[in-house]
């Protein structure tokens, strides 16, 4: 019987894991990856405190190695869904069960695909979802970034330190991005935007991407453009199936707590982007972690 298991193990898992560590609990990290969640596949932070900029994957080695030391448990596998047995729960995976007094979920979120013909034929044959793992294999491209918001912004400026240009496509004529992000877009030459546009589809021959159908929503034409790579950044969706049952989620999953991470089950609590929020960070998820880990503390200390 664990005192907790944290499923997942981004920023939000790891810093739990590390306050349920250094409160004496037994306490299990599942996971079915490498640690550091959506870091890994992030560039460049520049707002992490204590950091100028550190890259996303450097980020999580530094958050993860101390946790081993700590006496944290490490466990892999695929979380099928949690049951609910009142003193204790049961975490279940696709090939074993666990027993533990609490579950900090910290699922995160995963990227949404655009959902447009092509999209899914060709990724990983010029469709990514990741400029971090997959922008070096596009040198001297020209690639199209879809998407207006912080993702689509940040990576597409990681992109031209490889591609010979960037195209932006976004379906209003205003950015959602960071301002700080926005005006560094604006002053790199090798950044186009296409705005109040959305791709129709994306074409290729058998082996790649060739080119891109984008409509402007406004005038409704749709017009041809080649591209090597397309890069999609158009928002995530909370990773959160296996509790669909609990009832703990809004209409479109994200799990609702209150301030301090608590679910509307006893002993069971949610932090970082899986969660309800306004503000997805890599520092509001270390604080969500923190909190529910000493709530965790607290519910096993009066089970007794
Ligand atoms: P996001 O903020 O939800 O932005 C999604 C973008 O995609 C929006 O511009 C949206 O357009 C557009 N979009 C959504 N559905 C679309 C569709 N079907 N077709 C075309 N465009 C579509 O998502 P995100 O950029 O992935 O960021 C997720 C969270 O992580 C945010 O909270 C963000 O602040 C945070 N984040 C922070 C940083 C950082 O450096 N601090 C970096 C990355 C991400 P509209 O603008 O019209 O809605």
């Amino acid at each position: 019987m664990y005192d907790t298991i944290i499923i997942g193990a981004g920023p939000a898992g790891m810093t739990a894991a590390l306050y349920a560590a250094r409160s004496n609990l037994k306490v299990a990290m599942l996971e079915q990856g490498a640690p550091g969640g959506q870091m890994n596949n992030t560039s460049d932070i520049e707002n992490y405190p204590g950091y100028e900029l550190i890259s996303g994957p450097e980020l999580s080695m530094k958050m993860y190695e101390p946790l081993e030391k700590m006496g944290v448990e490490n466990l892999y596998g695929i979380v099928t869904g949690i049951e609910d047995k009142g003193d204790y729960k049961v975490v279940k995976t696709d090939d074993e069960s666990y027993e533990t007094k609490t579950v900090i979920i910290a699922t995160g979120a995963k990227h949404r695909p655009v959902g447009v013909a092509g999209e899914e034929e060709y990724t990983g044959r010029g469709v990514s979802y990741c400029a971090v793992c997959d922008g070096a294999f596009f040198r001297g491209q020209d690639l199209l970034v879809v998407g207006g918001g912080d993702s689509a912004v940040k990576e597409g400026l990681f992109l031209t330190r490889f591609a010979n240009s960037v195209t932006i496509v976004h379906r209003r004529d205003q950015l959602r991005a960071q301002e700080v992000l926005q005006d560094r877009a604006f002053a790199n030459e090798k950044v186009n935007f296409i705005w109040d546009s959305v791709v129709k589809e994306i074409k290729g021959n058998d082996v790649k991407v060739t080119s891109v159908d984008i409509e402007n929503v406004k005038t409704g034409q749709v017009t041809n453009h080649e591209f090597g790579g397309v890069f999609i950044f158009v928002g995530l969706d909370p990773v959160s199936d296996f509790v669909k049952d609990l009832g703990i989620t809004d209409e479109a999953g994200w799990i609702i707590t209150d301030e301090q991470m608590v679910t509307s089950i006893p002993g069971i609590f949610a932090i970082g982007d899986v969660r309800q929020k306004k503000l997805r960070q890599v520092a509001t998820a270390v604080g969500d972690g923190a909190i529910a880990a000493m709530q965790a503390y607290q519910y096993v200390t009066e089970l007794g």
